[in-house]
């Protein structure tokens, strides 16, 4: 066993998907900077719990947590995380006592250390006394049951063991939707225990891969797990060159490289049909787009007392074209312009030539 080694799920889960994905950061020691995804989801949970802990209204921490931000912007971001917070807290009517982002760790096995942060935990009023209830948010739009994955009846024993319990209720909460957000289920000691199994098996295959070399015993395993890896260069053995410069130039090439590898594996599934690797399928996907009348499209949206004009919006390819000439201008003189920014690459023209 790795000496004053606490796991977490997201290591273990991180090993389950691609044991490459656990080795660089946890074993290596690869560091990567924070994503813009990362650093939103971060900030939604600290605003959440912030507001829970202080009865401060969100947009006031969501603003000092922006000023502080790499990727994000008070003007294009404090809006949006605002009403995803109120979102969760026009519904959250807590009941009794709660702790917000509290941190266990416990043995969970002899000589395996485990630490779950648990987002919120509330005392609740239940039919045979008070009974728990642990709460996750989750930051994205992908919905699932507590109990489809390790995480809440890993957290829920941690708790359960804590406190002497034989459930525990688990929810998690979809921040970004707002209604209908949460998913609740109770957790009893039969899926506490399978969780508890399922912990100690990824660390037993950690803790055996350990005395391998690296390649054998963490290898890259393509696949679902590839999709939200912040590993990818590392993985693929490249040196990302400290110079913008450079680095940008790397950006050029592995376009073309990315764009040349997915032409030789369309034209393997042009005829030989899909391919698929890791949870993943390459095919032709069917594709599906719909034309409408648009002045019967309108009544019917009116007639089923949805507002039209709030859906059919033009999108931003058609407003650059109305956009232009006087037509454009008494448009413009309507609306109100919302700039932001997308990081991308356009061509310039080559200033040396
Ligand atoms: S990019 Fe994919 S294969 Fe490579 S480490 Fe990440 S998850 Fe594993």
């Amino acid at each position: 066993m790795r000496e004053n080694w606490t796991y977490s799920f997201t290591q273990l889960e991180a090993f389950a998907g691609c044991p490459r994905q656990y080795y660089l950061p946890y074993v290596k020691g690869v560091r990567q900077p924070q994503t813009e995804d990362q650093e939103r989801g971060d900030i939604l949970h600290q605003v959440v719990s912030g507001t829970l802990d202080t009865g401060e209204v969100p947009e006031d921490i969501a603003k000092r947590l922006l000023e502080k931000a790499k990727h994000l912007s008070v003007e294009e971001h404090l809006e949006t995380l605002g009403q995803l917070a109120r979102n969760f807290l026009d519904h959250f009517k807590p009941s009794g006592q709660f702790f917000t982002e509290r941190k266990v760790v416990r043995e969970i096995a002899p000589g395996i250390r485990f630490q779950g942060k648990i987002d919120l935990q509330e005392e609740v009023p239940g039919e045979q006394g008070p009974a728990v209830r642990i709460t996750d948010f989750k930051s994205g739009w992908t919905r699932y049951r507590p109990t489809d994955k390790a995480q809440l009846p890993l957290y829920a024993l941690l708790v359960a063991e804590e406190r002497g319990l034989d459930a525990v209720t688990a929810r998690l909460w979809f921040l970004p939707y707002k209604r209908a957000a949460v998913e609740e289920e109770v957790i009893d000691r039969r899926r506490m225990e399978e969780a508890r199994e399922w912990a100690i098996d990824q660390v037993s295959q950690i803790e055996a891969a350990l005395e391998l070399p690296a390649a054998t015993g963490f290898p890259a395993t393509p696949g679902s797990a590839c999709r939200l890896c912040s590993f990818g260069a590392q993985c693929l053995g490249l040196d990302v060159p400290p110079a913008a410069e450079d680095a940008a130039a790397l950006a050029l090439r592995l376009e073309r490289a990315l764009d040349a590898v997915r032409g030789l594996v369309k034209a393997q599934v042009d005829t030989g049909g899909p391919v698929r690797v890791g949870g993943e399928e390459f095919k032709n996907w069917p594709r599906v787009s719909w034309s409408f009348d648009t002045n019967a499209l309108a009544e019917l949206l009116q007639s089923a007392g949805q507002d039209p004009y709030k859906l059919l919006v033009p999108d931003s390819e058609k407003l650059k074209t109305l956009l232009k000439g006087k037509l454009g201008e008494q448009i413009r003189a309507l609306g109100k312009e919302n700039r932001g920014t997308s990081f991308a690459h356009r061509s310039v023209g080559d200033s040396a030539a």
